[in-house]
């Protein structure tokens, strides 16, 4: 099946997901995660329709937006983020979906202040508290949530979250809910420069279920461009 193919698929499924669950499918953005696939695919993905792509490694963010891959569609960051590269994603990108410790959020904050913008992000959940996940655990969300006037330069949009991996349908749906209902004791809470808009959950192989507990950004790879070739990394 061809890029745009497995695109119209996956809608399909969001929809019946979305229709099941008493949701309107419009409340539901997919993003492509785009890694390790070129720029031709990139856009063969957006011309078939997705909502956004997310990058996760900085050296195929700068390599591709040079290569003007992204042109028709927001390009988010959905990958570890060292701080010493904020640089070159801070301003390049819509939105930073994984700021992961306070010593990136400070950077990001840093960088932003420095080029006197305003840079949208997620915050993201270590949700299955893996050890080796990167992500904050749900107190210090709030922590930061408390302090969130010391980033003047950052607008918090929503959370992120990378459930442990699934073996069966509906395995991570406690994550899931998780994650809503935090999302909607924030709102509940919420100050200033922050918004719950976005719920970024939800992945190939589990996006009906993220959909059915309230997701509203599902992040798709495989099922877009098919299995990653990891032989060919460099
Ligand atoms: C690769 C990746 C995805 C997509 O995973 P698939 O299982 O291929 O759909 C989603 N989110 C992040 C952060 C990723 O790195």
């Amino acid at each position: 099946m061809s890029i745009a193919e497995n695109i119209a698929a996956i809608r399909a499924k969001m929809n019946a997901a979305a229709i099941a669950a008493g949701r309107d499918p419009k409340d539901i953005l997919l993003c492509a995660a785009t890694k390790m696939n070129d720029a031709e695919a990139v856009r063969e993905a957006i011309l078939g329709g997705v909502d956004c792509c997310g990058e996760n490694r900085v050296q195929e963010l700068t390599a591709k937006l040079a290569d003007n891959a992204y042109t028709g569609a927001p390009v988010h960051f959905i990958g570890h983020l060292q701080t010493n590269k904020v640089k070159q994603v801070v301003g390049k990108v819509d939105l930073i979906q994984s700021v992961d410790s306070l010593r990136l959020l400070e950077a990001v904050q840093k960088e932003a202040a420095r080029q006197n913008i305003c840079q949208s992000i997620l915050l993201e959940i270590n949700i299955g508290q893996e050890e080796n996940k990167t992500g904050f655990a749900i107190p210090e969300i709030w922590e930061i949530l408390d302090n969130i006037a010391n980033f003047p330069n950052i607008a918090v949009k929503g959370l992120m979250a990378i459930p442990p991996i699934c073996e069966n349908p509906g395995d991570n749906d406690k994550f899931f809910q998780e994650i809503y209902n935090l999302a909607v004791d924030i709102t509940a809470k919420k100050g200033d420069n922050v918004s719950m808009d976005i719920l970024s959950m939800g992945m190939s192989d589990d996006f009906a279920d993220a959909i059915r507990c309230g997701s509203t950004m599902i992040r798709v790879g495989t099922a877009i461009f098919g299995v990653r070739n990891y032989a060919h990394q460099q």
